[in-house]
């Protein structure tokens, strides 16, 4: 999406909640976490924040992730059908789930195989799996056998848990994402 097209969004969940326009210095910093989510769904985004949040979502980048993510699972038929070939690394569509307990909190990441390479999800970091492991991460397993089911891996609440990619935790230590995210405390 274009940063005219992130101020129109904000303006609309702005004047949905009652709530005075962020500083452009915030504006900035969510617009560079949510510019790789691309136009089309953004209308669909802001009619299910309307419908999942009493109040103004407290971390409107990865409310709009959340959203996304599972805009791109009911549009199947919007994103280039792809034949998934077997990887041994993630589940099987180029996806791994990752989770990582700092400072008592669990936290859940998806990344991209880094194996495979066959997920077309922009904007989430590549890892493989050994690497993830190294840096502390548990892999999620997936199911192996029958059919994959219609990732139950992409099921959130966005306002209870976050996905959020790797990189956003690089380069912080466990007091920033704790005080980043204090709401997806459980
Ligand atoms: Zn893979």
């Amino acid at each position: 999406m274009t940063i005219i097209e992130f101020k129109e969004f904000l303006k609309d969940i702005g004047i949905y909640y009652e709530r005075k326009a962020p500083n452009d210095g915030t504006i900035e910093a969510w617009f560079e976490r949510v510019k790789k989510i691309p136009s089309e769904p953004i209308g669909w985004i802001t009619d299910k924040i309307f419908e999942a949040n009493e109040t103004y979502p407290k971390n409107i980048p990865n409310t709009m992730w959340a959203f996304y993510r599972e805009w791109v699972q009911s549009n199947p038929n919007k994103i280039v059908h792809k034949n998934y070939f077997k990887c041994p690394d993630c589940d099987g569509e180029g996806i791994i789930n990752l989770s990582k307990t700092v400072n008592n909190y669990p936290y859940k990441y998806v990344a991209r195989c880094e194996r495979c390479k066959q997920s077309d999800l922009g904007g989430i970091d590549y890892i493989s799996k050994i690497m993830a492991e190294r840096q502390g991460y548990a892999v999620m397993e997936q199911p192996t056998q029958g059919p994959i089911p219609p990732t139950p891996k992409m099921k959130f609440m966005p306002s209870s848990i976050a996905w959020h990619t790797i990189q956003e935790m690089r380069g912080l230590n466990n007091e920033t994402c704790v005080r980043r995210w204090p709401h997806i405390r459980q």
